[in-house]
């Protein structure tokens, strides 16, 4: 069962007009929100990025907070899985097509739910592999804007040269993954670029940085040179959905001795200890 503008109702019943403005120009946001034990990870702060986006595009919250986790705690409750990811999406509306703003046109407001499966076990003994591309996507990066042409394209590259992730530079520098954030280790410092326009503000890249801090893992936000990144003993990316992965592989180049390192092993054990206590809490 998915949620559209009001009603609950099942996924082939659920349907939008062609002039609505996702369709026409990609004139939305969107958050994805994993739940574990049937309970959302981490909702206030996704619902925060949630606003941050709308902000970006200046589009009024169709909801307040309270009403968010209402919605969301419905479609868990329709939903099978203990583990599922919801998908949220809100665009401009319907109107007629013109790139400025309509008046007076209410926001069409989608959630869905599908299954989370844990990454797998495999992936994390071996690691996965990812290539590297320029990052040609626009200036406002820290928008979940559902526009994702570029990282399609992007994140096709990988597929293509069947990897796991693209990892994008820009003027040289690293700035995260085409659906993911990247972290190295250099010199048993963890690393990761600073929030701002050229990333995404990644949920999982708090928690990673917050269980750092309170765990004594040596770590920095700071720009990353593509040399930093060839030359890292360790990457990992994080993502809601695929948590943290090990990258050992890069451009076909093994990373440290081409298997998972130390700090990827420690952060792992302790997000997955973090998500069983915020689950039991
Ligand atoms: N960057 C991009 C471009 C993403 O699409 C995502 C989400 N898949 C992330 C980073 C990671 O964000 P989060 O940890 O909130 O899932």
């Amino acid at each position: 069962m998915i949620y559209l503008n009001g009603k609950f109702l099942p996924m082939e019943q659920a349907t939008v007009p062609v002039l609505d403005r996702g369709f026409i120009f990609g004139d939305g946001v969107y958050e994805v929100i994993p739940v574990y034990s049937r309970k959302p990870f981490r909702l206030g702060e996704h619902l925060s990025r949630l606003q941050h986006s709308l902000d970006g595009i200046r589009l009024q919250n169709p909801h307040t907070e309270e009403q968010w986790a209402g919605l969301i705690e419905r479609i868990i409750e329709l939903n099978e899985g203990d583990d599922q990811y919801l998908y949220l999406h809100i665009t401009r509306g319907v109107a007629k097509r013109d790139h400025a703003f309509p008046r007076e046109v209410t926001p069409t407001v989608f959630i869905m739910s599908n299954p989370l499966p844990a990454p797998p076990a495999k992936l994390l003994v071996s690691g996965v592999s990812a290539i590297t591309a320029r990052d040609n996507r626009w200036g406002r990066c820290d928008i979940k804007a559902i526009s994702l042409l570029p990282n399609i394209l992007l994140r096709q590259l990988a597929v293509d040269a069947q990897a796991m992730e693209t990892i994008l530079l820009r003027d040289g520098l690293l700035t995260e993954g085409a659906a993911s954030n990247i972290f190295i280790v250099k010199d048993d410092l963890l690393l990761t670029p600073p929030k701002d326009h050229r990333i995404l503000p990644g949920i999982t890249y708090d928690v990673v940085l917050e269980l750092a801090e309170t765990h004594g893992v040596p770590h920095a936000t700071r720009e990353i040179s593509e040399l930093e990144l060839r030359t890292a003993r360790e990457i990992m990316l994080t993502s809601s959905t695929k948590e943290i992965l090990p990258i050992t592989q890069l451009d076909g180049q093994p990373i440290g001795n081409g298997t998972p390192g130390p700090v990827f092993q420690q952060l792992d054990r302790l997000y997955q200890a973090y998500k069983l206590e915020v689950m039991r809490g």
